[in-house]
């Protein structure tokens, strides 16, 4: 390995190298359990991504075909070249997929979040040389495209689409179709994933409706199986169910966690639909790439939410909602423009961008990159769920004059700045 030549070219070739490597980890993961590959290419695709590791990995790092075929069931760490400088990264102690073979959370949200990061390095440092083949640009090219599809059709019809877009994550063809959403949108739509499945049958989240991972445990007799939203934070509000094995009919859910919102989250909690959710016929639905799910699904329910909660909370006190508390304005520079006036008279402005990173240091690496953030917004809100990443995002809003705060805390400010108790 050559000396690195300065600092921010050793953390970007670390950056670059772990995007290629979690990248081929997880296509490689993925190959080794899809159901429909033949024995054939499943090898086939195996040894492909095999060279493109060795690739990344350099010169001097051997890895034998049989011990990376061992690697693909351990954590992120293993997979990692001795040189790769892990410094940048919480911690990396976690597995790329679980027992099903499924892409877990933290490798699925830890891919995308250093390819927004890798972007940002790539447009300051102008890299001409193109290491990433389409296939690896593909989430991305899909996330970019979606918002260019909804925005062709102008600023208020944006907000109607989006919204549509995240409440409406899954559903038969002629159900989609009703929704108005643009033909181009409606491509992004794919066939029930098969992590999803159980014979012929999947089960919508209580939250945000996408369709939830089923698992199967062992147990006492027969065994049973777990049905749980891949996003954690629905998974341990509510999202969450178990069911044993049938032949015949379809299985019946029994909720295994609880749906009451923890207390000082109660006015922000996303609404949950209440029910146990019923078993939907696999054959005639369609559900959202897990991409486009989880990162324009996902954060757009706690968009949608403090947008709501703050209109209702200001409606006494602000003379014109629509524009006073706006969503995703300015063709989505932001998230959310809101306008108070104090009681003594002054103006107040808050530009808010919401980010739902799992891995914090690496949205730090990104607002540092991009020195603040990249739509202009002061304040960096994230779920109340990630309450611990604030510490650290203080520390790097303060440097471009920003602020970082948890949804209740913003709430809870911009409430009192309009003079409106929170309560
Ligand atoms: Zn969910």
């Amino acid at each position: 390995m050559t000396t690195p030549v300065d600092d921010d070219g050793l953390k970007f070739s670390s950056f670059e190298a772990f995007r290629l490597i979690n990248f081929t980890f997880i296509k490689a993961c993925q190959t080794l359990t899809a159901p429909d590959l033949s024995p054939r290419d499943r090898a086939e695709k195996l040894m492909h991504y095999h060279g493109d590791l060795l690739a990344a990995y350099g010169p001097g790092v051997p890895l034998p075909f049989g011990e990376f075929r061992h690697k693909l069931h351990g954590p992120i760490d293993g997979l990692l070249p001795p040189w790769l400088d892990r410094s940048a990264f919480d911690d990396l102690d976690f597995p790329v997929v679980d027992a099903e073979g499924c892409v877990t959370d933290s490798a699925f949200d830890l891919q995308w979040e250093t390819s927004q990061l890798h972007r940002i390095l790539k447009r300051l440092r102008r890299i001409g040389r193109m290491r990433f083949t389409e296939e690896q640009l593909q989430d991305e090219l899909d996330q970019d495209q979606m918002y260019e599809i909804l925005k062709g059709r102008g600023d208020a019809q944006y907000v109607t689409d989006r919204t549509t877009l995240v409440e409406c994550p899954a559903g038969t063809k002629a159900e989609l179709g009703k929704r108005g959403l643009p033909l181009n949108a409606i491509g992004y739509y794919e066939p029930i994933p098969y992590h999803a499945i159980y014979r012929t049958w999947w089960f919508p989240c209580t939250v945000c409706h996408w369709p939830m991972k089923i698992s199967k445990r062992a147990g006492a007799g027969r065994g049973y199986y777990r049905v749980a939203c891949l996003y954690g934070r629905h998974a341990d509000t509510g999202a969450s169910f178990m069911f044993r094995p049938t032949t015949g009919d379809a299985p019946h859910l029994h909720p295994d966690s609880p749906d009451t919102p923890f207390p000082h989250e109660a006015a922000l909690a996303l609404r949950t639909s209440g029910t146990v959710p019923e078993a939907k016929p696999v054959e005639g639905h369609l559900a959202l790439k897990r991409g486009v799910w989880r990162y324009t699904c996902v954060p757009g329910l706690y968009e949608l939410r403090l947008h709501t909660v703050l209109r209702e909370r200001l409606a006494a006190v602000v003379a014109d909602l629509d524009e006073a508390v706006a969503l995703w304005p300015m063709s989505d520079a932001y998230d959310h423009r809101i306008e108070v006036k104090s009681p003594d008279g002054s103006a107040h402005v808050f530009t808010v961008d919401v980010k739902d990173y799992t891995h914090a240091r690496v949205l730090a690496e990104s607002l540092d990159r991009n020195e603040g953030d990249k739509g202009g917004a002061e304040w960096l809100v994230v779920p109340d769920h990630r309450a611990d990443q604030i510490p650290l995002l203080t520390v790097t809003c303060r440097k471009y004059g920003m602020r970082a705060a948890t949804m209740t805390d913003f709430a809870r400010l911009v409430c009192r700045s309009a003079g409106v108790v929170w309560g």
